[in-house]
């Protein structure tokens, strides 16, 4: 939708042959409003998102409200992501950008530029922007190694289903008789719970301690045994509700260390979104830093030129690192800060509600496109010197660690 909207020509390729509504919850911020009201798309993203006004942070065992934020501080709009994906691509058929289903790409010539699929098709283009998630192929590329993910000590158990039966049960009813985000503190464990479309869908996220393999994947089965057991002295209210889950998933947490160039050699295979930069859950920010960047780079090559490639593409990696780095590295301070909560009150200590809480706001203000603008000549004339002596400055000095 970004490159559409700034003029240029777009075909998509993607490895599945039909999209499901999978995962669960998810967060789009203002700053990823703003862009993609730009595109079209605003009031039916706003509908999907939770409608409470604020979200509760609260202790592990007594439910006491530790602090209380406003929702649009924390996450933004809170909803499912298959519904915001449907949106998208509601979005981007009206549009008639083509999205070639089934198309598995297995390899990149970056100098071409070209892709090729499983079936051997060749597919050339101007600029490829690799957009693969975090299993990233094109990633290797780039880095020219496949890097291995870090185990970040931490697993998600995570369930959604319909909550309508919950509302049987007098000591879990108040969670789903309306929308509503609460979330339970513990010592190095916490549950978000988040109940959309006014009680009818329920959805909990349990995150605990874990030193278990590092497979990433969004489809492992998780042990409800364990979770039981890692809920023993929650609060009952919500014990209650997660006890009657039938099934959930396990999700472990991976690190990625940050890479230091987002951008192929050729200058003309650009990562972007979860490829390049991923976000623990608790920065709430994944998709919305991944909008962002769509909005960057595709603005960079319309200033750029279409005959100025790596111009475009060396500015966009350059005009995101640091904003994005910081937003990954807020959610590594807030999952702290609330696994260790507890001991200050534990101490006798009294707890500043403003220690529990998530410190996104810094976030939402911000608008890629006209930041885009105002840096363009500054960095442009970094790059163009750069590229002319061939020297690329990398983003980060430390490589990641070899599979
Ligand atoms: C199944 C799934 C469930 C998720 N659930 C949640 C959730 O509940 N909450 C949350 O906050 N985030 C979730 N996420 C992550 C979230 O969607 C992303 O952080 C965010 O949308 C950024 O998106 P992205 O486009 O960079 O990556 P992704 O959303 O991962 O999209 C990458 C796309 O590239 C396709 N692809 C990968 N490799 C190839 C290839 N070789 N050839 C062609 N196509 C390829 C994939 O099929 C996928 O459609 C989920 C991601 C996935 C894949």
């Amino acid at each position: 939708m970004a490159m559409h909207y700034q003029g240029f020509e777009v075909q998509i390729f993607e490895k599945i042959h039909k999209f499901l509504r999978l995962g669960d919850s998810l967060g789009l911020g203002e700053n990823a409003l703003r862009l993609l009201e730009r595109w079209g798309l605003h009031d039916n993203l706003v509908a999907i998102g939770n409608k409470s006004e604020f979200m509760q942070i609260r202790h592990w065992k007594s439910g006491e409200i530790m602090a209380q934020q406003p929702l649009m501080d924390m996450a933004g709009y809170i909803g499912h992501r298959g519904d915001y994906h449907q949106a998208f691509l509601d979005r981007v058929a009206e549009l008639g950008i083509p999205i070639h289903m089934g198309c598995n790409v297995v390899s990149y010539d970056e100098f071409q530029p070209s892709i090729t699929l499983e079936n051997g098709e060749v597919h050339k283009a101007d600029v490829i922007i690799a957009a693969d998630g975090i299993k990233s192929l094109a990633r290797e590329l780039v880095l020219g190694f496949q890097d291995k993910p870090k185990s970040s000590g931490y697993a998600c158990y995570r369930a959604y289903f319909k909550g309508e039966f919950l509302k049987e049960d007098p000591l879990c009813r108040e969670f789903v008789e309306k929308e509503c985000v609460n979330i339970w503190i513990g010592h190095d464990v916490h549950m978000v719970q988040n109940t959309l479309r006014d009680g009818e869908e329920f959805n909990w996220i349990l995150t605990h301690k874990d030193t278990t393999d590092i497979e990433e994947s969004w489809f492992q089965p998780g042990d409800m045994d364990d979770v039981k057991k890692i809920i023993e002295n929650l609060d009952p209210r919500i014990a209650a509700a997660v006890k009657k889950t039938k099934e959930c998933l396990d999700w472990k947490i991976c690190y990625r260390d940050p890479i230091p160039s987002w951008i192929s050699k050729s200058h003309k295979v650009a990562l972007l979104g979860d490829s390049c930069h991923p976000h623990l859950p608790t920065s709430a920010q994944g998709a919305s830093q991944a909008t962002e960047s769509g909005a960057v780079l595709a603005l960079c090559l319309k200033l750029a030129g279409k005959d100025n490639v790596p111009l475009a593409t060396r500015v966009y990696e350059k005009l995101r690192f640091d904003r994005v780095r910081k937003c990954q590295l807020n959610g590594e301070d807030v999952r702290d800060r609330w696994h260790s909560a507890l001991k200050t009150v534990e101490a006798g200590e009294k707890l500043d509600p403003e220690e529990v809480m998530i410190r996104n706001r810094w976030l939402y203000p911000f608008d890629a496109e006209a930041d885009t603008l105002q840096r363009w000549n500054e960095v442009s004339a970094v790059v163009e010197k750069e590229l002319r002596e061939n020297k690329i400055t990398p983003l980060f000095n430390v490589m990641p660690v070899q599979a």
